[in-house]
């Protein structure tokens, strides 16, 4: 069953193929700055399962990689990690219904806030 998903205002959307690969709460400076949020939930896709309508803006937001974002309403759609192009890395905000798919891994915990606690017995992403 296809995945669906867009931005708040609905000028982009999205439709994945299969299952995230893995879901990852990532704790980083540049993730919760990008998605505005305490923390930053993924879904890893292999990007050709992938589908867009809509056009999206980007952000190279360093050397190794870009963002994704709606330029109507500003919603974080997307990471991508110029050493892994055949993956992307979803913000799980964007799903129609993020509450099949629980996150599996911590990304960059030791920057974690200090008062959030999330699937606090999930182990670190490999
Ligand atoms: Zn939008
Ligand atoms: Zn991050």
């Amino acid at each position: 069953m296809a995945i669906t998903g867009g931005c708040l205002c609905g000028a982009v959307r999205f439709t994945a193929e299969g299952d995230p690969r893995r879901v990852t709460h990532c704790h980083c400076t540049m993730c919760r700055k990008a998605m505005g949020s305490v923390v930053a939930t993924f879904a890893t896709f292999a990007r050709d399962r992938v589908s867009w309508e809509g056009e999206r803006a980007l952000y190279e937001s360093s050397d190794i990689g870009w963002r994704e974002f709606c330029p109507r309403c500003g919603s974080s759609l997307t990471y991508n990690y110029r050493p892994r192009p055949e993956r992307i890395y979803v913000a799980m905000g964007c799903f129609d219904d993020p509450s099949a798919f629980p996150a599996g891994f911590h990304d960059f915990r030791a920057d974690k806030v200090s008062w959030l606690h999330v699937d606090e017995d999930l182990p670190d992403a490999p």
